[in-house]
């Protein structure tokens, strides 16, 4: 099983990766949380967790834009826990506007935030799970990793873009014990879609109450949102020992959005 082993969860104080750091520590995994919020509520949330899956869960405040910072999430799992046996890359960021009007600063944060950190985490991490001879990488893509939609450049630049590295690390890794996969989520009822609902509806000129029908479940064939638990059991066949032959994969967990 997984109990004992150990997670860093990338931006995990907010919706999926939230819910993914759950599902781990419900499995008896250690968790390393990180992610943005009020301190407060997040100590709040680490304690509730740590008592409630009686693992310990401890937080690191990394900003994914700041490749130092990135670095030492890493190192700072392997400082406290003595390992690391996945690493999910999660903290994601949205931006919707047309190219021609799309902030320069808002393009360089999506892909920091996106896909580069992903990088460095990965950068770091690999070495600590050569050395242990096992180690799992998930990288929380999207569909929009596999296919477009208008108004979502950057974000669907960098979903490719994490794709594509998924494939590279799978194979620099595949004879070292090491999975790297990516899973490609449709549309989940989070804060991060919330935000999107009413940026949409700016985008496109229809209203807020348009947007759910017409534009995000429009594009789900089963016209229902992706619940957490469906990604919870991909991700955690992905990590567990069944999971061995699986690498390199982009996994679609979205109501047959892909297959249209
Ligand atoms: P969310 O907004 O609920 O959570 C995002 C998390 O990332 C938060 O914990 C936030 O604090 C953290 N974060 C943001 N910027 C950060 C930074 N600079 N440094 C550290 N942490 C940072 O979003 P979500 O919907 O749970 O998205 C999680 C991931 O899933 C993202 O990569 C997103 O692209 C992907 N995804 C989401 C959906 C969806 O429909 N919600 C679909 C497909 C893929």
């Amino acid at each position: 099983g997984l109990k004992g082993q150990v997670a860093v969860v990338t931006g995990s104080t907010s919706g999926i990766g939230q819910a993914m750091a759950h599902a781990l520590a419900g499995e008896g995994v250690n968790v390393v949380l990180n992610g943005f919020g009020d301190p407060a509520k997040i100590e709040a949330d680490r304690a509730a967790l740590e008592k409630s899956a009686g693992v310990r869960a401890i937080y690191h405040g990394a900003d994914m834009t700041k490749p130092g910072e990135i670095a030492d999430l890493v190192a700072f799992a392997q400082r406290e826990f003595g390992r690391l046996d996945i690493l999910l890359n999660n903290a994601g960021v949205q931006h919707v506007a047309p190219v021609e009007e799309f902030p320069i600063e808002k393009w360089d944060q999506i892909i920091a935030i996106n896909l580069t950190s992903a990088f460095h985490a990965t950068r770091a991490a690999v070495p600590i799970m050569k050395a242990q001879g096992r180690g799992r990488i998930v990288n929380l893509a999207s569909a929009h990793g596999l296919v477009a939609s208008p108004f979502k450049s950057a974000y669907v630049a960098a979903k490719h873009g994490i794709v594509g590295f998924t494939k590279a690390i799978a194979l620099e890794t595949a004879r070292s014990g090491i999975t790297v996969n990516a899973i490609c989520p449709g549309y989940v009822k989070t804060p991060l879609v919330e935000a999107q609902i009413a940026d949409q509806a700016k985008a496109r000129g229809i209203p807020v109450d348009r947007v759910v029908e017409d534009v995000i479940l429009a594009a789900q064939p089963n016209k229902s949102f992706v619940e957490y638990p469906h990604l919870a059991g991909m991700l955690l066949y992905l990590v567990s020992d069944m999971g061995a032959s699986t690498t390199g994969a982009a996994l679609s967990v979205d109501g047959g959005w892909t297959a249209a």
